[in-house]
């Protein structure tokens, strides 16, 4: 049995919501109260929290996982935005649409559209199945053909040909990527674009919790993560910590059992959490874990 030891515990200051999904879920609640008689519909989960998921549907706030051929009542859009066609599609269904695209997302959407408006060869840096993306690049599409979505230099290196016959590349990049990302992709079109733009469109909240997380894990000997599997914030921090400390991604504060034996050798723990955790999630883990 390894020995246990006296356990310093730290919370990041940047564990939790950010205001972009605390303003959706505050929001929601405020439309619902609102508009008691309304149906109040969001489009696809409002964040990657099940437990938030079931408590907006307690208040009659429910998930819609497609458009019906005929709605009735509010529809939201959630931070993450959504492709005009697809606000078209709602408002064709008979919903009223209501938007709650973080202004980040707004932000990154504009300077995608203004990219390919100029004559830009757009990249947009992130997963091209994440609906961010989906939705920026929709956006863009509409002023322009050339519009590409990268995560990696590798899977970027399939436009090389385009690339190098554009004048000027543009880059914007999906608001939770990490910096290094970003940054391995503009040293590889450095070396092959003739005039690069970039925005650097990671959103401060996402900055400021990565960098506080890199902090806390370069003075510890663990690091907890918590947050839905699901959200792309909360993996990619995992992943970040992953490389300076011993660093595991839990859910809720029953799968701190998982981890028993790590966490008793462990004498500096820190605990971050993703942008769509619930703080009542982080408490539990805090609470369990004093007693591991
Ligand atoms: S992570 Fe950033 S962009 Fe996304 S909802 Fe939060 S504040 Fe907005």
């Amino acid at each position: 049995m390894p020995e246990k030891i006296a356990k310093e515990i730290k919370l990041a200051k940047y564990a939790g919501f950010c205001y972009g999904v605390k303003r959706a879920v505050e929001t929601v609640k405020k439309l619902k109260a609102e508009n008691p008689d309304k149906n109040v519909f969001v489009l696809g989960e409002l964040i990657h929290n099940n437990h938030v998921i079931h408590a907006l549907e307690k208040l009659g706030i429910k998930t819609l996982t497609e458009i019906p051929e005929h709605g009735d009542g509010i529809c939201v859009i959630r931070s993450h935005g959504e492709s005009p066609q697809v606000i078209e599609k709602i408002k064709q269904a008979g919903f009223e649409p209501v938007d709650l695209t973080c202004p980040d997302v707004k932000k990154v959407q504009q300077k995608a559209v203004e990219l390919a408006k100029d004559g830009y060869f757009v990249v947009i840096v992130g997963k091209s199945e994440h609906p961010e993306v989906i939705a920026i690049r929709a956006n863009a599409e509409l002023w322009s053909e050339n519009v590409v979505v990268a995560a990696s230099v590798e899977q970027l290196k399939e436009y090389e040909a385009q690339i190098k016959s554009h004048k000027r590349v543009g880059v914007v990049v999906q608001t939770t990527q990490r910096l290094l990302t970003l940054n391995s992709i503009v040293e590889y079109l450095t070396s092959i674009a003739k005039e690069i733009h970039i925005a650097n469109t990671i959103c401060q909240s996402t900055a400021m919790r990565q960098k506080e997380a890199r902090e806390l894990a370069n003075e510890s000997d663990l690091v907890i993560v918590v947050g839905s599997k699901k959200s792309a914030n909360t993996t990619h921090l995992a992943e970040i910590l992953k490389d300076i400390t011993k660093t595991i991604h839990i859910e809720n504060a029953d799968e701190l059992d998982l981890y028993k034996e790590l966490i008793e050798t462990a004498r500096k723990i820190s605990i971050t959490a993703g942008a769509s955790t619930p703080q009542d999630i982080i408490e539990k883990v805090i609470n369990k874990l004093k007693l591991l």
